[in-house]
């Protein structure tokens, strides 16, 4: 779940990290009316959940209310890679001595956490990674220790930074594990992690992601995520109760099982298909969920064909067949599916699909074969 810059810096502000103070907007008008209560020159900033902002011209300087104006009305409605401004943060304005980058995240191949830090921020940090290593610090952190002050005093040092802020820069390193650790954070990222002439260190950007899965031990963030950015099919499943991924093929997915389905995603890729989700319907032959599932899928205007993938368990293959029919009778749709049922009553449960004679839906023995027909006929009807 990746919080807005205004959001991140909340949070920030939450575990003693300085920020500049600043509020979110939605208009003009309140924009002016936000620049003059946290005083001149502001920064009216884009939130979007992108980076890059500034190259775009999503950040721009205001030194009275008559640029706040104009960069407020220029940036809102703006298209930053694909995302529509809405909303806009505008704090007070930042004079700038140098700018650094931190961050910390999992590293998942040493299965620790991992402070990065370099003295090249305000840039592409990627670039910094690639071009000169050596200028980016990555620091491994005892899980269970966390991260102590010996160790942010060192990587400031290992870093380079000016001999007088290596204690404000330790300090902002130790309140950004804290929010890492304390939020329940995938990513706490800094960039730029400022210096001023008068030698505070302060965040000036925040890219926060939460885990969405430790999300019910901290009520108090659960109103972050941003119902505009998330996709419209994966919200309405997740207010069912379904689990649902949009991903961005072309080939509908569903079975029984989180195993299974994932084991589908493969296979058709493996047969040169694309998927469209991720839908696991779980155990059950309920034909009211089956057809709550279909419609998710088919709601999705990508999508050409429908793989359902079902191996029968407790669940008896003749029950996931009737709950099929009547999804198919109830929806009637216009792409193809293949069913492959296996397990329990498979043989029972396939007669009974034969039977059917429904249009459109193909029975498939093997779930190669299933995944080979599916894709054959997405591609027939791109
Ligand atoms: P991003 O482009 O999406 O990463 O957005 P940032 O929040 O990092 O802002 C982009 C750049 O704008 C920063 O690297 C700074 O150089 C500049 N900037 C942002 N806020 C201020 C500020 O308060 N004062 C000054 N002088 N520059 C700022
Ligand atoms: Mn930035």
């Amino acid at each position: 779940m990746d919080l807005l810059e205004y959001q991140g810096k909340q949070l920030f502000a939450r575990h003693g990290l300085r920020v500049s103070s600043g509020e979110e907007v939605e208009s003009v008008e309140d924009a002016v009316a936000v620049a003059d209560r946290v005083g001149y020159p502001v920064v009216v900033k884009a939130q979007v959940l992108i980076g890059g902002r500034g190259k775009a011209g999503g950040v721009k300087l205001a030194a009275d209310a008559g640029e706040t104006r104009e960069h407020a009305a220029n940036i809102l409605g703006m298209n930053i890679g694909g995302h529509t401004v809405h909303r806009l943060w505008v704090e007070h304005a930042s004079d700038i001595a140098s700018e650094y980058y931190a961050a910390v995240l999992l590293d998942r191949s040493a299965k620790r956490p991992l402070v990065m830090f370099s003295t090249e921020g305000g840039v592409d940090i990627e670039e910094v990674a690639e071009r000169t290593p050596e200028k980016l610090v990555r620091s491994h952190v005892d899980a269970l220790e966390g991260l102590g002050r010996e160790q942010a005093l060192q990587i400031a040092r290992d870093g380079g930074v000016d001999e007088d802020v290596v204690e404000g820069v330790a300090d902002a390193l130790l309140a950004l594990y804290d929010v890492w650790i304390g939020e329940d954070a995938t990513l706490a990222e800094i960039n730029p992690l400022i210096v001023t002439p008068e030698r505070e260190v302060r965040a000036l950007d925040a890219k926060v992601s939460l885990d969405g899965n430790a999300l019910f031990r901290h009520p108090e963030n659960a109103d972050l995520s941003d119902p505009e950015n998330e996709d419209p099919i994966e919200r309405r499943a997740r207010e069912n109760g379904v689990q649902y991924v949009a991903l961005d093929g072309d080939i509908g997915i569903l079975g029984n099982g989180a195993g299974l389905v994932m084991s589908t995603l493969d296979v058709v890729s493996l047969a040169g298909g694309s998927p469209a989700n991720f839908l696991d319907a779980g155990g059950g032959s309920d034909a009211k969920k089956v057809e709550q599932a279909i419609g998710l899928i088919l709601s999705n205007p990508n999508v050409k064909a429908v793989l359902v993938n079902i191996f029968g368990g407790i669940t008896r293959g003749e029950e996931v067949a009737g709950g099929l029919i009547a999804a198919f009778n109830e929806l009637s749709p216009s792409v193809p599916f293949v069913v492959r049922l296996d397990g329990t009553n498979a043989d029972q449960g396939r007669a009974l699909l034969d039977d059917a004679a429904l249009a459109g839906v193909h029975t498939a023995g093997s779930m190669n074969e299933a995944a080979e027909l599916v894709v054959a006929l997405a591609k027939d009807a791109g």
